[in-house]
């Protein structure tokens, strides 16, 4: 989602705060809530881990992960910097990969107060806990969070492939949208997509303006998405759903942009005159907006990324 997500109050709250499981196979995993929803493959004796969450829900993860399943977290792949869903990356001291796009890293890094000690980060226990043969009890590094330029980033600027026990992941960088820097991960075996936030389910779809986002960018990135031959979707929030999912967040964002070009075509002179035209449509009136986020707000950004593009 976006920043602030303590500040949302009784507005939605429990779907963002609110822990749910659902194991879709044996060896794969999405946890709902605590933030950005996570999801977690297994292969092997390791774990990869698409957003971690925020600080705070990460250690129930970890938990869950390490204590519970007996796996370690190698790998981690953050859609987009925003702390509920990247967070979390700190707490993961034995990660060996941090996929991200070059801007989700260069955000990271300019958000990241903390002092940078690459020589000192925190070190695990007992290194024998980590004996594969073993059952393997975790030690969680309380305190000793990695600072964030210690984290071992690597960059996915278009699309890298990912061989997991045998299993292709696809991280790749359809086009931005939610951001400047958002990464989608597509596992082909199962037609499962991790869309991050370029995906809401059960809300309207929501850019960060101040990161980049861009409500025409997110309508071409979800043209793309849906060139995948994806069955299941994990949204950024909300619940596991299919296509129609995606396809009714794109359809939002079309239906915005021809109602505002609609009224600027009509002779509307101004700004402030297309919000007084463009009303919300009653097939998306079931759809709250993320809190903060009014309708009102959609048309007046949708007004000037349109004015920008020349339209
Ligand atoms: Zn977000």
């Amino acid at each position: 989602m976006c920043v602030g997500v303590f500040a949302l109050g009784g507005c939605g709250a429990r779907a963002f705060l609110h822990l749910d499981r659902r194991v879709l196979w044996d060896d794969l995993r999405v946890v709902l809530g605590g933030g950005g929803n996570s999801t977690v493959l297994l292969h092997g004796s390791d774990a990869l881990v698409i957003d971690p969450k925020m600080l705070g829900y990460t250690q129930r993860l970890r938990d869950e992960v390490e204590r519970d399943l007996g796996r370690r977290v190698r790998r981690l792949i953050l859609t987009h910097a925003h702390y509920d869903h990247a967070g979390g990356a700190t707490d993961f001291a034995w990660a060996g990969a941090v996929l991200v796009h070059p801007n989700t890293r260069a955000r990271l890094l300019a958000n990241d107060q903390g002092p940078c000690d690459r020589e000192a980060p925190p070190a695990p226990r007992t290194r024998d806990a980590f004996r594969r043969s073993e059952p393997v009890i975790f030690d969680p590094p309380h305190g000793a969070l990695l600072p964030v330029c210690a984290l071992p980033f690597v960059e996915v600027t278009s699309e890298v492939r990912l061989w997991l026990g045998g299993e292709e992941v696809q991280v790749m960088n359809l086009g931005s949208g939610h951001t400047d820097g958002d990464l989608v991960a597509y596992f082909p075996d199962r037609k499962l997509l991790v869309a991050g936030d370029l995906v809401m389910n059960g809300f309207r779809p929501h850019i960060d303006e101040s990161s980049g986002g861009s409500l025409l960018h997110l309508a071409d990135t979800l043209d793309r998405l849906l060139g995948l031959p994806f069955e299941k979707v994990v949204p950024g929030h909300g619940d596991l759903g299919g296509r129609d999912v995606v396809e009714r967040q794109r359809r939002y964002l079309r239906a915005l942009e021809e109602d505002v070009k609609r009224a600027i075509a009509a002779g509307a002179p101004s700004e402030d005159a297309v919000v007084g035209e463009v009303k919300l449509r009653e097939e998306f009136e079931d759809l709250p907006p993320i809190p903060g986020d009014p309708f009102e707000k959609d048309v007046r950004r949708m007004y000037r990324e349109l004015h920008e593009r020349g339209d």
